[in-house]
């Protein structure tokens, strides 16, 4: 995949309080073009297998009960520096450390229900793509 994609997902609340069009409207905004997208409800092994990375912190098990929680929408994104574009729009993990203007400041409500997923780099974005999604499922 080439680097100037990210990958998203949009939380279990955020999907169920009515947040996914006026997210998706904010990423478009920014200039992301969507290559991917879908609406999952997410196994708990599957939740568990994607954050198998943060499997010894302390928080991992409620982590993987709330992603698996409801459903998520889960996105390919395209852009010039699309992994760190990304992160700044969507702000800090903690929302009240979160910049204005942010997707995380306006619609997270904690640290751990905060709204949206964003990889961390590029070898990530690639993983975690491939992850939620087949070659055929992504546009050209
Ligand atoms: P980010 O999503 O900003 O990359 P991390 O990779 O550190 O943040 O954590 C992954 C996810 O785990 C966070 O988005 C959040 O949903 C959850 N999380 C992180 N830290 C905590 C915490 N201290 N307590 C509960 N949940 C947390
Ligand atoms: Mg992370």
């Amino acid at each position: 995949m080439a680097t100037n994609r990210t990958f998203t997902m949009i939380k279990p609340e955020a999907v169920a309080a009515g947040n996914a069009g006026k997210i998706i409207d904010m990423i478009i905004e920014a200039g992301f073009k969507v290559k991917a997208m879908k609406l999952r409800h997410l196994t708990k092994e599957e939740a568990g297998k994607f954050y198998e990375v943060h499997a010894e912190r302390p928080f991992y098990g409620e982590l993987v009960d709330y992603m698996s929680g409801g459903p998520i929408v889960a996105a390919i994104l395209e852009k010039e520096n699309a992994v760190a574009d990304f992160r700044a729009l969507i702000g800090a993990t903690d929302p009240a450390e979160a910049a204005e203007g942010t997707i995380r400041k306006q619609f997270a409500t904690s640290k751990a229900e905060n709204a949206v997923h964003g990889s961390d780099s590029d070898e990530n974005a690639e993983i975690e793509s491939n992850f939620h999604f087949s070659a055929e499922e992504i546009v050209g």
